[in-house]
């Protein structure tokens, strides 16, 4: 007798999971999320995904354990559904009606997948020809209920935002810089800590007459003058910047980092799409940040 399947609801079901397989598949698993040892066995597998058991501390894991969506109740198609929707930078509000997760859902989703590409595109060390900008915005409390008692800190009677200083930097390599690195003022010692200790002694700076960072240039580069190609992406990075957060109706101070890094993921020209950012990016490492390390509040849902 031959079972039917009109609704195609076993090869549905039968989909989702080869696709949850395949995922795990090539993930690294370099020891165990309980007591950091790389003493284990293979432990068998569940669900056709393999498990494992520290001869250290005794816990089983799997390939799954501290992923990004580990003990998430919603399958795996519905998040590379999700993360493909916020490629194409759609609202909170449209993803969750899309895939029918409320929108609370979708907003601690989102930010669990910024967080776990901040942790993965900062460059260690700048090479080659390094353009450099900066862009000064003003501190946002978006969704903080007590903006009042913020608003009058000590450090700023008057001006009752402060500023916030983001730098950008690109060097040869394919990657880039974005940080908020320090509010109010211009902050040498900062900089030189954060950013300028990772770009090469041989490597020449191009500045986009900013005057702070024209001292940094010229200081470094020496009597050397290069005629050097700009860098769109920086050379207009004010308004790349302030265009970004308008796709997000603003961006919360406390986020900042997140969206920027978001940012570097789409200017960089690099072919991303769900399946590879998913493949390449978000599912090694341990990408698991807890719900209860995202504060939710109410009126971020754009
Ligand atoms: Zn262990």
């Amino acid at each position: 007798m031959i079972h039917q399947d009109i609704k195609f609801e076993k090869l549905d079901s039968h989909i989702r999971q080869t696709l949850k397989k395949a995922l795990y598949h090539n993930r690294r698993v370099d020891h165990c999320p309980a007591c950091n040892c790389r003493e284990y066995i293979k432990y068998g597998f569940y669900k056709g995904i393999q498990r494992y058991k520290c001869k250290v501390c005794g816990i089983t894991f799997s390939k799954t354990t501290n992923a990004l969506w580990s003990y998430s109740k919603k399958d795996t198609r519905t998040w590379m559904e999700f993360i493909e929707l916020l490629l194409e930078k759609k609202s909170l509000r449209f993803c969750a009606r899309k895939l029918n997760i409320s929108l609370v859902t979708a907003f601690y989703w989102r930010h669990k997948i910024l967080n776990s590409i901040n942790l993965d595109i900062t460059p260690d060390k700048l090479r080659g020809v390094v353009h450099i900008e900066k862009t000064i915005i003003r501190e946002n409390f978006k969704g903080c209920r007590n903006i009042k008692s913020i608003n009058i800190s000590r450090d700023c009677p008057i001006n009752l935002r402060k500023n916030v200083w983001i730098i950008g930097a690109k060097g040869d390599d394919d990657s880039m810089f974005v940080k908020p690195l320090f509010n109010s003022c211009w902050n040498l010692t900062t900089f030189n800590i954060k950013l300028y200790s990772k770009i090469e002694k041989d490597s020449y700076i191009v500045h986009y007459d900013d005057r702070y960072l024209s001292q940094v240039a010229r200081r470094h580069n020496g009597k050397r003058v290069l005629k050097v190609e700009a860098y769109d992406n920086l050379r207009y990075f004010r308004s790349n910047i302030k265009k970004w957060f308008k796709v997000f109706h603003g961006v919360a101070t406390k986020y900042l980092q997140r969206y920027l890094s978001f940012f570097v993921l789409f200017k960089l020209d690099l072919e991303i799409n769900s399946i590879n950012l998913m493949f390449q990016n978000l599912l090694n490492g341990d990408k698991f940040i807890r719900t209860n390390r995202i504060r939710f509040i109410k009126n971020h849902l754009y």
